[in-house]
Parts: C-alpha cells; structure tokens; sequence
C-alpha cells in the first residue's frame, strides 16, 4: 500500500499541534481521528431526527460497573443532542433473570422506543445470551441478537455493532483501499472482532482472525495491509509487528497508571501509513454510528426500510 499523499509537513505540523508527539513519537501516518466525521455523522442523525418526527433509544443497565455508566451517560447524551428521546432503565445487580426478559419485552412493545441496547456483560448470574435474543431484533441496535449477527454473517447486514460500522466509515473516510488487500483482525468477540472481520471479507479483503490461541501473532500482523487490532491487552501491536504503509486500526481501550492506552504502541505511527489515535479516534465513531443504527431502526419500524424475514 502506498502512503498517503497528505503525509505533508503541514498534515504533520497539524498533528504534533495535535499532542500526538507524546514520547517523541516521530510521525508519518496520517491519524484517522475519529471527531471530525463523528461530528458530520451526529449532524446527518439530528437531521434524520427532525425528518421522522420522534425517534427514541433505551438503554438497559444491570448493575453499577462504572466504566458501563459512563458510556451508557455518553451515549444519553449524545442521542439527547441529535434530539431524540432517551431512556435510561437502570436495574439492581440482584434482578432474576425472568425480570430481566420483561424489561426488554416492555421496550419492545413500547411504540416510542426504535432502539434498544442491553449493555454487556451482565453481572455474574445474568445471561448475557438470553438477554440479548430477547431484544425484538428490529430494534436491536447493538446488532448482536442472533438475526442481525446472522444476517451479517450471510453478506446481507440489518443492524451491524457500531464500532465495526465506525471502522468502516473512517477506512472509507480515508479511501484505504480494501478490494484484495490483506486484512487481519485480532480479536473474536461477538461485537467487534467478528462482525469487522465479516465486513472487510465483505468488501473483498482478504481477512485473517487472530485470536488469544494465536500462535505468533507478529507472523500474521507483519502480511496486513489494514490491522484492525481489538484485543483490550495495552499496546500489544508494537512497531515491529506492522508493514510499512498499513493502515492500522487501534480498537483499545486500556485504563493503566500512565492513563488511557490503547492496543498499539503509538510508535506504530513511524511505520503505518494510517493510524487511528487513541482516545479520539475509533470512540468517538462507536457513539454516532448507534445513533445511525437508531435512526436506521426508525426507518425499519416505520416500513421506510425493509427488514428481511421479519418485516417489510
Ligand atoms: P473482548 O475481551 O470481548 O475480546 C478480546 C479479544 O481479544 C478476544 O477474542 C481474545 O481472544 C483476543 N485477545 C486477547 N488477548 C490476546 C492476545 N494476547 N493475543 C491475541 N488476541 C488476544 O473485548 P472486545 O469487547 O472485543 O474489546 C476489545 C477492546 O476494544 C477493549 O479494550 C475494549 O475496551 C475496546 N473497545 C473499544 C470500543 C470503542 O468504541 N473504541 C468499543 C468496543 C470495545
């Protein structure tokens, strides 16, 4: 893959104003930073919004993890701005599961709710699994009840997680092509490894799942023209590991004593041609891209879109 043609001085001036120079770190990717087309998505949603009338998000919180309650406020937050009506259901740690089910079964039937998420993982006890295939799949705007992931897994998406939908759109956002290049995703989970793997095999790459048992990861990562790395282990893609002009996608979000980490050392950015940051880069996607999801459920709902096999 060729480095970008906006690897100019002043791109790079822009960057280190930017505060990306932590470390000494000397740049030459271009940063993907997630804000800008996050911001242009959120305006697009607000848009939508005032279009459709009412569209409304709930949110199904069990327990107190406090990671989970910040993201679930942002992501309040975020949906108030675009202007659609929130709901925040916050339930005690020690609800029965069978609770749990008619909670969700009460956002499905609520007409005023286009868009439910039960955030994961439940507290120990919970069935995460039950929980999520209780969500009316129409609605189901984390994507990660058994329809939708099959439908993404047939070539056919309805309601895809969002950050895997990030990604994509700032891979697009950056033209990196994807057409025959080698991709490799390391990570497996139901809401990012596998759905992002499902939609760079989509668009025509060749893709490479690395997981935990993966024996010698630096061997498969060092073939990728597009990384997209999602392990939550910090800086586990280290210079070494990358091809020179990849584009390297940093999922990560670690919490250690020096602050907010992600997978990839940031000193990638002397080798990749394409580096997402980290905060500010796949995060801030994540959030607009389930407001695109909710305002995509709204047109599910109102038949503006069909939904296969269910609806429409
Ligand atoms: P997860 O814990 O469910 O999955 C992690 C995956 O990484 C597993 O499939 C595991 O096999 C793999 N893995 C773990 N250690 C590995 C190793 N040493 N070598 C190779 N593979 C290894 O995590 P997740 O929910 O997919 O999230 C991954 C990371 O992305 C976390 O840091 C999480 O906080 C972050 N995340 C960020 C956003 C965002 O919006 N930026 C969204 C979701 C997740």
């Amino acid at each position: 893959m060729l480095r970008s043609s906006a690897n100019s001085g002043l791109v790079l001036a822009t960057q280190r104003l930017g505060g990306i120079t932590s470390r000494g770190t000397n740049l030459s990717a271009t940063l993907m930073k997630g804000g800008p087309l996050a911001e242009r998505v959120r305006a697009e949603v607000a848009d939508d919004v005032r279009e459709l009338g009412q569209v409304g998000l709930a949110t199904v919180q069990v327990g107190e993890d406090p990671a989970s309650t910040i993201y679930i406020r942002r992501k309040h937050e975020a949906a108030d701005e675009a202007g659609m009506h929130s709901v925040d259901r916050k339930l005690p740690a020690s609800i029965s599961q069978e609770e749990l089910v008619e909670e969700v079964a009460a956002l499905n039937a609520d007409d005023g709710i286009d868009g439910i998420l039960v955030q994961l993982p439940l507290p120990r006890g919970l069935d995460d699994a039950a929980a999520v295939t209780a969500i009316d799949p129409v609605k189901d705007v984390d994507g990660v009840h058994p329809f939708n992931a099959g439908e993404l897994y047939l070539g056919r998406p309805t309601h895809v997680p969002a950050t895997p939908l990030g990604i994509m759109a700032l891979l697009d956002e950056h033209r990196v092509p994807l057409d025959g290049a080698r991709a490799v995703v390391i990570g497996r989970s139901d809401i990012v490894g596998k759905p992002i793997a499902h939609l760079l095999l989509q668009a025509h790459a060749t893709v490479t799942i690395c997981h935990s048992h993966t024996d010698d990861l630096a061997r498969q990562t060092l073939d990728a023209d597009v990384l997209v790395v999602a392990a939550g282990v910090p800086e586990i893609v280290t210079t070494d590991m990358v091809k020179s002009g990849a584009a390297v996608v940093d999922v990560g979000i670690n919490r250690t004593e020096s602050g907010l980490v992600g997978d990839v050392d940031p000193d990638v950015a002397k080798v990749a041609a394409f580096l997402t940051p980290v905060p500010g880069g796949v995060g801030p996607m994540t959030i607009a891209m389930l407001l695109e999801n909710t305002v995509r459920a709204a047109r599910f709902r109102r038949g503006l879109l069909a939904f296969p096999g269910i609806r429409g």
